[in-house]
């Protein structure tokens, strides 16, 4: 028989895998001694045969479920729906990868009408048992039943106005008893009749199966999208004593980080609350006070707190975050895991670990999530605009970075005017999981309550976004969308700027700064450049780019994408004139308007890339990204082409096409026309010459034929290639070396690799290609559906973010392999956005290719991937 579930003294922190974060965690403190209210775990396992089993929980889990149970109640001396004593407890969810309140959780299970009454005998304290069992009603009716929150609320509402009260903690024992018999009513009538459960057991599993349900809740598969969690992995439920923050002024609760999780600072740091539950603190709903103050409401506490918070980090050799609670004088532990942290307090804390003598360099650069290296390059405020912008209020610093834009008041308003292209800022009363899409669209975050470890502060570090939170000053009317700070007045749409450094709001649009990175980045990097295999280029198409990515740690250029460079408003009209020519005599003279640009851009990258190689693609543009549609542009095309604005119209007309990302461009373009690839081979070798005579630089331009699926194809380009190079060097009386390579981004050419190979010196996987071309869908469109495919649970990720590994990565490393078959000096690349990502960056590094290629900005995040890639294969 299968082992569905795990006592904690029967788990450890190896089996998380199984057990989730949160219960092999338990599982080690148990093990460790420390005061764990102890409790047992149902494997992921189970939330998977839950769901193959068509969302039923098995005689055979249940049957184990309840042995465990049995077990507790032994273990406490207490019984589940006891009349003197009863056993109550917690239901939480705990994945393998901690998704910080994105699933379900419910206290106090176990109360019903009869062991409220033993609750509040054995508590001496009526008024606090049925305040639970009050607030035990709601959470499980919201939770498990779904019954809306809202419900309860009004009615709390009409009972404090009834009893002449303003605060919940003014009722009375009997108000409370009225409430709960108001509850179980709603609940009857919202579950069709259906008695709120009475019997323990009941609740559990219905709470155990809430718990699993939540696994694939929207937000939480958003989170998962975000973080690349496999939906497959399912979450564990853990089923733990209660222990009470909440009966008076010596228990409490609260949350804390072994060191600063925004800077890495050395130090506990943390917040806790007298007299409340946990969920008082995570919810932001009253503000916290910080942890250091324990030492005097609670010294004895506080000391043993202090010991155990070092012992889990030494034992666990990196930045804990705990949780606790104090129940009349005595600390328990409710869970502890390593911190989720800023990228700079990860950098700050992995180099301080490596210092301590705690952790080598190899592990340091795998403690760094290659991704969250975004956060390092974010913006910050223009020093001169800082100091001449108006502070109108300050709160916490929950996540740094700057941001400014407009403000809107929810999510869906913050995701609607970021799709159109605006900056948004998020302003919330609190934040909660459901709002982590306009979280995501929004430059930063500023919320009303909430603590450092509220929900808003926790999700927005994670993310990377600036995030001001619990800022009391501001009066706010969510409905109306406005809110007063600072003696300012602002509605929707206003402009306010946000240090998430600071935790300064500053009224209007405050000019930001790119960021720069400091030495201990640069520590972890270079421990990064010793562990990895793959090289690291960057995909630029200026010479400021170029500068950037070299700044960034780009070994060179892996796609420049030719085209690109004539988006410039003044340089359009010359590609489009060329595009619409329909004479060679016509297309020429474009072209040699042309050069002048192109061989200038070249030889200053060249000069950015100081003797760095280049991949220059050849020209690739889609047409329907570059024939006029503005009359004004028309009209200024046609006055230049010496043609009416009719006769220019019926050119780009004649060129439609049905299917431009399939059309005449890439190769086809240069088949066509091969005085384009003329026009470019002449202005990239004169360009390499006249860089050498200049700098001395020794450059060997690569020549990259985009879109080819056929090797004749690509070696009828090639050929014009060496025609023309031979006659510019012959010219210019200087010869260079050069290669000539060829992109792999049709289906045909990785099929037809081998043969392909025979032409080309390098192949650079084009993934944006080929996953569109593999996919069959537009890399243009595919936005509109696949949110569809996400939440039927078809696709996880967008493929054109996260290489697709199990399709269009099979035909990447059988071109791969095929090519070295035929061509055992082939060099290896990928240039598609791919090439920063750091999951199919590892798949580049597992497949042998020499190197990937990324945007500027993701250079860094690639190095590390790479890094660590092959730190894990060894
Ligand atoms: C690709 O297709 O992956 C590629 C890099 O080229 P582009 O994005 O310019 O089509
Ligand atoms: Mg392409």
């Amino acid at each position: 028989m299968a082992k569905w579930v795990y006592l904690f003294k029967e788990g450890n922190a190896d089996m998380r895998n199984l057990l989730g974060g949160k219960g092999a965690n338990l599982a080690e403190m148990t093990n460790l001694g420390l005061p764990i209210p102890q409790g047992f775990t149902v494997t992921t396992e189970a939330c998977t045969d839950y769901y193959n089993s068509g969302k039923k929980i098995t005689e055979e889990i249940q049957g184990q479920i309840f042995d465990a149970l049995a077990w507790l109640e032994a273990e406490n001396g207490r019984k589940f729906g006891d009349t003197e004593n009863p056993l109550l407890v917690s239901v939480r969810s705990g994945a393998r990868a901690s998704m910080p309140g994105m699933m379900d959780t419910i206290l106090n299970l176990g109360l019903n009408d009869v062991s409220v009454e033993g609750f509040a005998k054995k508590t001496g304290n009526p008024r606090f048992a049925y305040d639970s069992y009050r607030r035990f009603i709601q959470m499980f009716s919201d939770v498990v039943m779904e019954v809306p929150k809202s419900f309860f609320e009004k009615i709390i509402d009409e009972v404090k106005t009834a009893k002449g009260v303003h605060y919940d903690t003014e009722l009375t024992a009997d108000d409370l008893k009225e409430l709960i018999a108001r509850f179980k009513q709603v609940y009857k009538d919202a579950m069709n009749g259906e008695e709120f459960p009475q019997d323990p057991k009941v609740q559990l599993m219905d709470a155990v199966k809430a718990v699993f349900r939540s696994w694939d809740n929207p937000r939480a598969i958003v989170y998962r999208r975000m973080n690349d969690i496999p939906g497959d992995w399912g979450t564990a439920v853990n089923v733990q004593t209660m222990v009470f923050g909440n009966m008076g002024d010596t228990s409490g609760t609260g949350v804390a980080f072994t060191r600063n999780p925004s800077t890495g600072a050395r130090g506990i740091y943390g917040e806790y609350l007298i007299n409340a539950q946990g969920e008082d603190v995570v919810a932001g709903v009253r503000t916290p006070q910080p942890i250091t103050k324990l030492a005097e409401d609670l010294p004895e506490c506080y000391k043993e707190f202090m010991a155990i918070a070092n012992k889990l980090e030494d034992h666990y050799r990196d930045m804990q975050d705990m949780e606790f609670t104090i129940q009349e004088g005595k600390l328990y532990f409710l869970q502890t895991r390593n911190g989720k942290r800023t990228a700079p307090a990860a950098i700050q804390i992995a180099c301080d670990l490596v210092d301590e003598g705690k952790i080598t360099p190899e592990e340091a650069v795998c403690r760094i999530e290659a991704k969250s290296l975004d956060q390092l390059l974010h913006p910050t405020f223009d020093t001169a605009a800082l100091k001449a912008g108006e502070v109108i209020g300050s709160a916490l610093p929950a996540s740094p970075g700057a941001a400014a834009g407009k403000v809107y008041f929810t999510a869906e308003d913050a995701k609607e005017a970021h799709e159109k292209g605006e900056r948004v800022i998020l302003v919330r009363l609190e934040t909660s999981p459901e709002d982590i899409e306009g979280m995501h669209a929004a430059e930063g975050i500023l919320t009303v309550r909430g603590g450092m470890t509220s929900h808003a502060a926790v999700v927005a570090r994670g993310m990377g976004t600036c995030c001001v939170s619990g800022c009391g000053e501001i009066k706010i009317d969510e409905a109306a969308k406005k809110f007063e700070l600072g003696g300012h007045a602002f509605t929707e749409g206003d402009y306010i700027s946000l240090d998430g450094t600071t935790g300064k709001i500053y009224k209007g649009d405050i000019k930001t700064m790119e960021a720069s990175v400091g030495g201990n980045f640069g520590r972890i990097m270079r421990w990064a450049d010793q562990f990895r295999k793959l090289q690291v280029r960057t995909n630029a198409d200026t010479p400021i780019d170029t500068e950037n990515a070299v700044k960034l740690g780009a070994e060179g250029i892996g796609l420049c994408r030719t085209e690109h460079m004539f988006f410039d408003p003044d340089r359009i009209p010359k590609i489009r004139k060329m595009i619409l020519s329909d004479s060679v005599e016509v297309r020429e003279a474009a072209l040699n308007e042309l050069i002048p640009f192109q061989k200038a851009d070249f030889k200053a990258m060249y000069k950015a890339l100081r003797g760095r190689p280049m991949t220059v693609r050849y020209l690739d543009p889609p047409l329907h990204e570059f024939v006029p549609t503005d009359p004004a542009d028309i009209k200024a095309l046609a006055d230049d082409m010496g043609l009416t604005p009719e006769q220019v119209k019926a050119k780009c007309d004649d060129l439609h096409e049905f299917n431009p990302m399939m059309g005449h461009r890439g190769c086809r373009l240069a088949v066509t026309y091969p005085e384009i690839a003329k026009m470019q081979t002449r202005a990239i070798i004169e360009a390499a010459i006249e860089v050498k005579e200049e700098m001395g630089y020794d450059i060997v331009p690569e020549i990259m034929i985009p879109l080819v699926g056929e090797k004749k194809e690509l070696k009828f380009v090639k050929d014009v290639v060496i025609a023309t190079a031979e006659e510019v060097m012959k010219e210019k009386g200087e010869y260079i070396n050069y290669h000539v390579g060829t992109m792999i981004e049709i289906p045909r050419a990785a099929l037809t690799a081998d043969k392909i190979a025979e032409e080309a010196e390098f192949f650079s996987f084009g993934t944006n290609d080929l996953t569109q071309m593999t996919f069959g869908f537009s890399r243009d469109d595919a936005g509109k559906f696949l949110q569809s495919y996400y939440s039927n649970k078809i696709y996880e990720s967008d493929p054109f973010a996260k290489l697709d590994q199990e399709g269009v990565g099979q035909l990447v490393a059988m071109a791969a392999k095929k090519g070295r078959k035929t061509n055992p000096n082939l060099k290896l690349g990928i240039c598609g956005e791919h090439g920063g990502d750091p999951s199919s960056v590892e798949f580049c590094h597992k497949i042998g290719l020499n190197y990937v290629s990324c945007s500027p900005y993701r250079v860094p995040i690639a190095r590390l991937a790479a890094a660590q890639a092959a730190i894990k294969q060894k």
